[in-house]
């Protein structure tokens, strides 16, 4: 399907354009991909469609970590390290506070500032869109824009808040979490679901205490150990073939140990690449997209469907005041909401 005029545009300028206009049709797809109007929608649609065999080849590295931990610092670290080796860095963020707050607080150009006047950099703040499933499918889709315009690492942000760690480590290939050098000191406080999404804990700030650094690194490392097991200690931490979780300490500050982390972070390419888990982490990540972009639109739907808004309320009241079983309730609803879609039986007439 031919794209319109202004979109073949974008698309050519995304594609192939020179470094300043590829930069600006960058943004300009991102700003329509991030729209809610549905006529920009179908256009995105269509234009993310276009672009999409031309993305896929960048590496995906999701970053989180509380506030204060060093992300911005250390992300601008290892971006200038990338470029200086030759890479071209996207840095995106899914911040779901943004749309409380009113403005966004990562990704914010002012917090890199060498890599954000960097040519050879990238970065795109998290957009407002309200509600976390929203800001992480358009980061997943600003993921794609960057890649068709030839980044090669992508990094995507996060705030250690919630559910958007599990959403960015759902989106990336590679997902490192950054810990202070006191986190060993309370074990408690490290939520054990988000350890789990870890390939790779980071120690930042070293550089302020080495010893405490130290003793986080083997703490947090014997953790993350008794989380992997899962059923068989015995032999989980042999098998070379797969990849097991490391911990590193750096200073994002001091810019020391950006270049033992970017080394681990290849060695995990590769072992994903040759294991096979690099493509089958990218397919499933694809499908659950897919996935809950459709439950999300069906829950959309049924909500805004007549025949199930005319009876929602009463039978709401019904089941909360015990009259009618949940079940029987559910059943009815759906029932309502399927009759309706379904296309009208041919009718009588017609035999
Ligand atoms: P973010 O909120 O996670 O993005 O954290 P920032 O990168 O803004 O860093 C928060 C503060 O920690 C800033 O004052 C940084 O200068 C400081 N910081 C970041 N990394 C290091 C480090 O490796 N060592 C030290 N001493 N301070 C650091």
């Amino acid at each position: 399907m031919a794209l319109p005029l202004q979109d073949q545009a974008l698309l050519d300028g995304v594609l192939q354009g020179s470094a300043m206009q590829r930069r600006r049709a960058m943004a300009k797809a991102i700003t329509l991909l991030e729209s809610t109007r549905p006529d920009h929608r179908a256009r995105a649609d269509a234009l993310l469609t276009a672009l999409l065999p031309a993305t896929g080849n960048a590496f995906r590295l999701g970053i989180s970590g509380v506030p204060g931990v060093g992300k911005s610092t250390f992300i601008e670290a290892l971006g200038l390290h990338l470029i200086g080796l030759g890479h071209r860095v996207a840095v995106l963020a899914v911040d779901p506070s943004s749309s409380v707050s009113g403005g966004s607080i990562l990704g914010d150009k002012t917090r890199m500032e060498q890599l954000s006047v960097n040519a050879s950099a990238y970065i795109r703040p998290s957009p407002s869109a309200g509600t976390l499933g929203g800001v992480a499918e358009k980061t997943r889709e600003a993921m794609l824009v960057c890649e068709a315009a030839g980044y090669d690492v992508i990094i995507v942000e996060t705030v250690g808040v919630g559910q958007s760690e599990t959403a960015v480590a759902g989106m990336t290939d590679m997902y490192a979490l950054l810990q202070l050098p006191n986190a060993g000191d309370d074990l408690q406080a490290i939520k054990k679901g988000v350890m789990e999404l870890a390939d790779l804990v980071v120690i930042n700030k070293a550089d302020i205490d080495e010893a405490a650094a130290t003793r986080a690194q083997a703490q947090i490392a014997s953790a993350l150990r008794l989380f992997g097991q899962h059923g068989n200690p015995e032999h989980a931490h042999h098998d070379l073939r797969i990849w097991h979780p490391q911990v590193i300490q750096l200073s994002a500050l001091r810019s020391k140990g950006i270049d033992r982390f970017w080394a681990c972070v290849e060695s995990f390419r590769t072992l994903q690449t040759a294991n096979g888990q690099f493509h089958a982490r990218r397919q499933q990540q694809a499908l659950a997209w897919m996935w809950d972009m459709i439950h999300a639109g069906l829950r959309q739907r049924f909500a805004a469907h007549p025949a199930v808004r005319e009876e929602l309320a009463d039978i709401t009241q019904r089941v909360a005041g015990g009259r009618l079983p949940a079940s029987a309730a559910a059943r009815r609803l759906l029932g309502r909401f399927t009759d309706a879609a379904q296309p009208a039986p041919p009718s009588s007439t017609d035999s």
